[in-house]
């Protein structure tokens, strides 16, 4: 068997939501989408489910695929519905529904119901990507309040920056949200996970935490809070070959390393067909054997080099972990110049292996 294999943890995953639910007092929404960052959504969401307040998932298709594991928490429809359609299914399976468009609260007015909706208004308060106007946000209250069709209105809005800590833009969003709610009686969610860990100012009746479940930092910079996240996935394999190289001759596609030094070179079995990221040059961080080396050369489809040079005691079959609690996963998307967020969501064709259900 292949040795490439992702283990999940979910005692850290649960440790990660307690986590966010102190730092910010509140609620919180795991936020499951994407298959929960790669680490399996249904196994994540039950690892959850006698503590979660509820779920989040970006569509109707990921928000079915709960249910029918058996998941009775509340999940929330990030992105709410992409046709008036979905409507039925919402209502069928009692989903939480963000309304970030007029044309969706059109379609709720119009729609039949068997009961009332639990609508999240989305407020654009300076990210603009999706969520209504400011100065459409109380007009948009009213006509839901007065639809008949919803039970529950919960205010909401996202930030664009809150990992960067000395950004004033968070303060400014946050300013614009008072603003555009003022005088309305309602709970509010606005802190994903940079904004749990790092905007305690903000209130939170409801948190939405993504990358901090998953023991990820948001964070380029070291913080304090962070630092307490416990990695849940463990990229691992192993070493499948050993050749001894002269200094001057080349590794891998393209020459892109040669050797400085004569240099042991040890290929791993993962490649960029399991997520790995292609682009993480030479001197990416791994482990052999629990001690700390570097990538050399191109990342293949299915193997990579690393350099055993001063690592004498490892060999075939050595362990080497591509990420987890030695290597952050976080410290090789930034060699790769991506976030930790797409290096999990890539991961593809590794078996998971789950423990601490
Ligand atoms: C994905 C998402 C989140 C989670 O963000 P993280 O940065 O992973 O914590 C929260 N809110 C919304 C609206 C999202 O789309």
């Amino acid at each position: 068997m292949r040795p490439a294999q992702a283990l999940i943890d979910l005692a850290a995953l649960r440790h990660n939501y307690q986590l966010a639910r102190q730092c910010s007092g509140g609620k919180a929404l795991a936020v499951v989408k994407a298959d929960a960052y790669g680490h399996g959504a249904v196994l994540c969401a039950q690892a959850l489910q006698a503590e979660a307040d509820g779920f989040a998932v970006a569509c109707i298709e990921e928000a079915l695929e709960l249910r029918a594991a058996g998941i009775t928490q509340p999940i929330l429809l990030l992105e709410g519905f992409f046709e008036a359609s979905e409507l039925a299914l919402i209502d069928q399976h009692q989903l939480w529904c963000v309304v970030h468009s007029l044309w969706q609260l059109d379609a709720i007015e119009q729609a039949r119901l068997s009961r009332p909706l639990q609508v999240w208004l989305k407020l654009d308060s300076g990210m603009h990507r999706v969520g209504l106007f400011p100065e459409q946000y109380q007009a948009a209250y009213r006509r839901l309040q007065a639809s008949g069709k919803v039970d529950k209105i919960v205010l909401m809005s996202h930030f664009a920056r809150a990992d960067e800590l000395d950004c004033p833009r968070t303060e400014e969003q946050l300013a614009v949200f008072n603003a555009a709610r003022d005088g309305l009686q309602a709970e509010v969610s606005l802190r994903n996970s940079p904004a749990i860990l790092g905007w305690p100012q903000v209130p939170s009746d409801w948190v939405r935490p993504g990358i901090m479940l998953y023991g990820a930092t948001p964070f380029e910079q070291a913080q304090t809070l962070a630092a307490q996240l416990k990695p849940v996935m463990t990229l691992q394999s192993k070493i499948i070959g050993v050749r001894e190289l002269p200094a001057g001759e080349p590794v891998g596609y393209a020459a892109r390393f040669v050797a400085e030094r004569p240099t042991r070179v040890g290929v791993v079995a993962m490649g960029y067909a399991d997520g790995y990221p292609r682009h993480a040059p030479t001197g990416t961080p791994v482990a052999v054997d629990g001690q700390l080396t570097r990538i050399i050369g191109r990342v293949s489809m299915d193997m990579l080099t690393v350099d055993l040079t001063d690592l004498p005691q490892t060999g075939l079959g050595s362990r080497v972990e591509l990420w987890g609690a030695q290597v952050l996963a976080s410290d090789v998307a930034a060699q790769a110049q991506t976030i930790p967020y797409q290096i999990f969501c890539n991961l593809r064709r590794v078996p998971r292996l789950y423990s601490g259900q």
